[in-house]
């Protein structure tokens, strides 16, 4: 039994106060403080979702209350990553995250198709930080801020930075680490809007639970492009669409939203998104704030 661990912070990431707890403890090597806390089979703790999670939560304090269900729907990016899923999609999905490392839910949900789309490094803000040293004692990472697509804090309206801490390798480093590396860089003022546009529609998703209904979505798709003649004659006109959406949103945004692997040619988006089975809520944000859709 652990005996301990720490409260989370409002928007705190769950791999983020594991780090925490590691800190206070000072674990000599990570993996003892990711074998106490997860168990042996354990060998990281994902910065987005932590697997095998069934151990911890059983470890909580009793006066907690905390269940699985509510470490992953409020402190961890998983209602981003089900958000295109049916709720009894998402609870097959919890179920199986007790006991199962993280890429159960990559394979699941197709996270591990949309790869490109993760951050590189874990991001924060530094008007945030400065807030939660205030308010806490120290900085923590927010779930928030290492959502894909979320480029700004929704709270300050200003550019994320990346740290040095790497995303896919960070097992339990916690944002005391931090350290700047370069600044994402100032976009236009169009480019902005988008941008604080994605970064609500995020914020939505996870804190209020809000769903991306891929049927409805599509027959919505189908209407918007038949009204805008992008479908003429029932033919759908991949490169007018593609273009079109490059030029709405720019290359350089969409680079920044890490689209470059669409190499400024959006036709392959285009017939994902419009094609499915697609489960990127990334990329149906981009559609939908291109066809003027608003998230319900
Ligand atoms: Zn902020």
């Amino acid at each position: 039994m652990i005996g301990w661990f720490p409260n989370l912070y409002p928007d705190e990431l769950l791999s983020s106060a594991c780090a925490r707890y590691a800190d206070t403890f000072r674990y000599p090597a990570r993996m003892s403080a990711i074998s106490d806390l997860f168990g042996d089979r354990c060998s990281r703790v994902a910065y987005d979702v932590p697997g095998q999670l069934n151990r911890l939560v059983s470890q909580l304090p009793s006066n907690s209350g905390i269940t699985l269900e509510e470490l992953l729907y409020r402190h961890t990016l998983f209602p981003f990553y089900v958000s295109t899923r049916s709720p009894e999609k998402a609870r097959h999905i919890i179920a199986a995250l007790g006991d199962s490392p993280a890429t159960v839910l990559y394979r699941a949900v197709g996270m591990i198709t949309y790869r490109q789309h993760c951050p590189q490094y874990l991001r924060f803000c530094d008007e945030c930080v400065k807030e939660d040293v205030s308010l806490y004692g120290e900085p923590y990472w927010h779930r928030l801020h290492q959502i894909p697509g979320v480029l700004l804090c929704t709270k300050h309206e200003c550019h994320l930075m990346e740290s040095k801490v790497g995303a896919q390798g960070a097992s339990l480093v916690s944002a005391k680490t931090r350290t700047t590396t370069m600044n994402t860089g100032r976009t236009s003022r169009s480019a902005n809007g988008h941008l604080l546009g994605f970064a609500n529609d995020a914020r939505r998703i996870v804190e209020e639970g809000v769903l991306i209904q891929l049927s409805g979505l599509r027959f919505q798709y189908r209407t918007k492009l038949e009204s805008t003649e992008f479908i003429w004659n029932d033919r759908l006109s991949t490169d007018k669409l593609g273009q079109a959406i490059t030029g709405f949103y720019t290359s350089n945004l969409l680079h920044q939203l890490s689209f470059s692997a669409y190499s400024n040619d959006m036709r392959k988006l285009v017939n994902r998104v419009l094609g499915g089975p697609n489960y990127h809520p990334l990329e149906h944000l981009v559609m939908m704030r291109f066809l003027h859709m608003p998230l319900a």
